[in-house]
């Protein structure tokens, strides 16, 4: 069995424990290339696992056609979580729309308000949340653990594409025609909003082009982050 067959049926496994046992569960995509191969799994096993995404206001056009895109190749609607618009104008009244560039604090803020906030709206009521987060993607995610419990949301979070590569990522998505967003094919590796991410030199870390201004122990954006601070989050044997 290759590589990826042997990654896809661990995944497969993974989904179906999920649906299983934690119903009601959500998959969080970011509509980038690892959250694609979740999507194309979870709908075409028909898994009960709803899919959401947070669209903060400030995503390429290029992310935003990702929905449509799914819905055209799955016919399935992805549930779209907004921020609350009196924070957003509150925040953009007193600092600036971009004032996120000026500190670290600032951009915690921001992304407090667009993505922090909806993402509590979109786990509410759940039992387990899924990400397509993978170990390779950066030095913030290198103990990153299938299973682990969320003290945060107080549910237990999925991360089923630990272990895959950047390689069994592509591999699956071309094998298998699962649509992806067209700025990967412009350096951009990683996709977030669009005054936060750029593309990335070859060799660079994966995640190099979030927030590029900041130090790499600084680059999550809260959702897998407490106080400020990387979450401590107790690994579970799956
Ligand atoms: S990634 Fe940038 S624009 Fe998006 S919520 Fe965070 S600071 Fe704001």
């Amino acid at each position: 069995m290759s590589d990826l067959h042997r990654r896809v049926d661990e995944t497969h496994a993974i989904l179906e424990r999920i649906a299983r046992d934690f119903t009601p569960a959500v998959f969080a995509s970011s509509l980038a290339a690892e959250d694609m191969v979740l999507t194309d799994l979870i709908l075409k096993a028909e898994l009960p696992i709803a899919i959401f995404s947070l669209e903060t206001g400030r995503l390429h056009a290029e992310t935003l056609a990702m929905i449509d895109r799914v819905k055209d190749t799955y016919d399935y609607d992805i549930a779209l979580f907004r921020p609350d618009p009196l924070a957003v104008e509150r925040y953009v009244t007193q600092n600036g729309l971009n004032a996120f560039y000026e500190s670290v604090d600032m951009r915690k803020e921001c992304c407090r308000i667009r993505k922090v906030e909806p993402l509590g709206r979109a786990l509410a009521g759940k039992r387990a949340w899924i990400t397509g987060q993978r170990r390779a993607q950066s030095a913030t995610r290198a103990e990153l653990a299938v299973q682990e419990d969320d003290l945060s949301h107080a549910m237990q979070k999925f991360n089923p594409l630990t272990d895959w590569s950047e390689e069994n990522v592509w591999d699956y998505l071309r094998s298998n025609n699962v649509p992806y967003n067209a700025l990967h094919d412009r350096g951009f590796p990683s996709i977030g909003c669009e005054p936060c991410t750029r593309a990335v030199q070859p060799g660079e870390d994966l995640r190099a082009g979030r927030w590029w201004w900041e130090n790499p122990e600084s680059k999550e954006c809260g959702l897998h982050v407490v106080d400020g601070k990387l979450i401590r989050i107790k690994s579970v044997a799956a």
